[in-house]
């Protein structure tokens, strides 16, 4: 079978959203008991646990996860609470572990999907599971490689599959501590729009402020699920402490939560995926516009100090012309786009003429 002809249909056997949520590290029995309780009790009632019993650390000599001992705990957090349990896996020690302790859901971290000899690795000591198995994007923005990722599972037989989005990494400063790319998830969606899709806003946000903007957003794009890490005790958490909230700060998140119609989710969520897009390019031209009009502002003042009048044909001619060519280019009407550029070169020339008859 084909990646794009698999229909996915475990999603199902969960309430929409799916919210997964726990610690980004087991840490101890205390914790995970004490988190989970909270969680409980706080009405943050989600149906699957997280923990990361293996870290991937950036940099060695950190904590770099309980190991094998963790997964007791999340067997005594299931007993006592309930909730399914999930943790991530990246190599084949971890899969023979934690098939062993029968952790329900297992996913692959950005730092392994990007690694194809890890993905297949793991992919061959999961064959012919029917357990749930996520895979995060790759750190860096290749949606060929994230694909790639999933096939191998297929090839193995692993059928029960779904993604995350945590956001791609930079080595520019921005908000996020991991970009996300809505457009290639969206891509994603697209071509596989039969394998769920959740999105991890703690990755993205790297703190505790962006973590229900980037959840709402992703739901208001047909994602099905929301992974966040939650503990008891968040500034004192062993990993990731930046970006954990606790339990009540995740029921209220969720109680805030606009959950979108299932009924027409295709209509709906296509069309919320399309908006949001149409709003973030409305932003983009919106801050290109005003990059081009300051911009004028500085033409306008260097006519002024030599002397030139403000409109020069020759370059408004420049300008028609491969507005024009760029629109038939690109499959829109060049009327269209002469209209747009009439009303910007107008609102330019009204610019440079403030800085005209501005006195110095
Ligand atoms: C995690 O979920 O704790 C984690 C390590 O995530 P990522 O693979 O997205 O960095
Ligand atoms: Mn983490």
């Amino acid at each position: 079978m084909e990646l794009k002809d698999l229909k996915s249909t475990w999603i199902h056997s969960f309430p929409q959203p799916l919210i997964i949520a726990g610690p980004c590290s087991a840490e101890s029995e205390v914790q995970m008991l004490e988190t989970a309780r909270r969680m409980k009790e706080s009405g943050a009632d989600i149906p699957v646990f997280r923990a990361g019993i293996w870290k991937p650390r950036t940099k060695p000599n950190g904590f770099e996860g309980v190991g094998t001992i963790g997964l007791g705990w999340l067997k005594k957090v299931k007993k006592q609470y309930g909730f399914k349990t999930a943790i991530e896996v990246a190599n084949l020690h971890h899969v023979t572990e934690a098939l062993e302790a029968d952790v329900d859901i297992l996913w692959i971290g950005a730092r392994s999907t990007v690694n194809p000899f890890t993905v297949q690795e793991i992919a061959e000591a999961l064959k012919n599971t029917d357990k749930i198995v996520l895979v995060k994007n790759p750190v860096n923005p290749d949606l060929a490689l994230w694909i790639g990722a999933l096939e191998r599972l297929l090839a193995q037989n692993i059928t029960n599959l779904g993604v995350i989005h945590r956001g791609f990494s930079t080595y520019q400063k921005t908000k996020y501590r991991n970009i996300p790319n809505w457009q290639m998830a969206l891509d994603f969606k697209n071509q596989f729009p039969n394998i769920p899709m959740i999105i991890d806003p703690s990755h993205i946000c790297g703190n505790r402020t962006g973590l229900a903007g980037i959840a709402q957003e992703a739901l208001n794009m047909g994602y099905e699920g929301i992974m966040i890490e939650t503990h008891h005790d968040p500034d004192q958490a062993w990993s990731d402490a930046y970006q954990q909230i606790t339990p009540e700060v995740l029921a209220e998140l969720i109680r805030n939560l606009q959950i979108r119609n299932t009924d027409i989710s295709e209509f709906d969520g296509e069309m919320g995926r399309h908006r949001t897009l149409i709003s973030d390019l409305d932003f983009q031209l919106i801050e290109l516009l005003s990059q081009r009009m300051k911009i004028s502002e500085k033409i306008g003042a260097l006519k002024k100090s030599n002397n030139l009048a403000i409109f020069q044909p020759e370059r408004w001619k420049v300008i028609t012309e491969y507005a024009a060519q760029k629109a038939t280019e690109t499959n829109m009407s060049p009327e269209f786009i002469e209209k747009v550029f009439k009303a910007i070169h107008e609102e330019s020339i009204e610019v440079q003429n403030n800085v005209m008859i501005k006195k110095d």
